[in-house]
């Protein structure tokens, strides 16, 4: 693959960059997205963060390739630890993680004073996109956008998430789906959740199964079904 393309997952992650923005890719794994995005013209500085010693290098290789070490700065580091306000960062991406992980880097960079709160936030966790969203929205981000796309047999979601004022209001059910994929039911979508509604209701078989005191999990698995049901319900009319 050409330097300049990337995968359908970081190319959707890319599409939500803005145009001239300097960014920071934390989990920077070859730093395969700010070297596509400065290769496309579209980034004007590029931070890629790594904490493990052998993908760091693998970015760095990947930016001196490219003729790229003057405008990518590669770094050593845990999380947001890798930019400071100083670099006037205005976008972020965090991709190909969990969702926990990446919530609990944005935590790690808000207390480190590491996120200006001006930044765009473009994240794409591999799974616990609910405690993502809570955590945004709790902290007055706006789900400003959303993406699905389907790569390798799975599929991943996208959230871009910008800060504002007051604490933007969003339902459980919303903050399960994702309220942009939600207004959308894409036929990703809709195929993500017809795989999760059977494997949902397999859990909850064996959760009623189960002699240990599980009421809750099978009362939060039940909601869940309940909305899937209505979800899917609701796209096929
Ligand atoms: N972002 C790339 C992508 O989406 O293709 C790489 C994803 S790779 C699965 C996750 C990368 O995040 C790994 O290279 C891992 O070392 C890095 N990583 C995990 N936790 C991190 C942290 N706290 N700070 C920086 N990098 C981290």
């Amino acid at each position: 693959m050409n330097a300049k393309d990337l995968s359908n997952r970081l190319q959707k992650a890319a599409e939500f960059v803005p145009q001239g923005a300097i960014l920071a890719d934390i989990g920077s794994d070859h730093a395969y997205l700010p070297v596509a995005l400065m290769l496309q013209g579209k980034i004007a500085h590029g931070i890629a963060g790594e904490v493990v010693v052998g993908p760091y290098e693998s970015a760095k290789k990947q930016v001196a390739k490219n003729g790229l070490t003057e405008k990518i700065d590669v770094r050593l580091a845990d999380g947001l630890d890798a930019v400071v306000l100083n670099d006037h960062v205005s976008t972020v991406t965090i991709c190909g993680m969990g969702g926990v992980l990446i919530r609990d880097i944005l935590q790690r960079g808000k207390e480190n004073q590491r996120l200006s709160g001006k930044e765009r936030l473009i994240l794409q966790p591999n799974v616990g996109e609910r405690q993502l969203r809570t955590w945004l929205v709790n902290e007055n981000y706006q789900l400003t956008d959303e993406a699905i796309v389907a790569e390798n047999q799975k599929i991943y979601e996208i959230i871009v998430a910008e800060k504002v004022e007051t604490t933007p209001e969003y339902s459980a059910k919303e903050l399960f789906f994702g309220p942009v994929l939600l207004k959308e039911k894409n036929s990703i979508f809709l195929e993500k959740w017809r795989h999760k509604l059977i494997k949902s209701e397999k859990i909850l078989a064996s959760l009623r199964q189960s002699d240990q005191d599980v009421a809750k999990k099978i009362e939060n698995v039940a909601q869940e079904i309940k909305w899937i049901k209505e979800v899917l319900a609701d796209a096929g009319k």
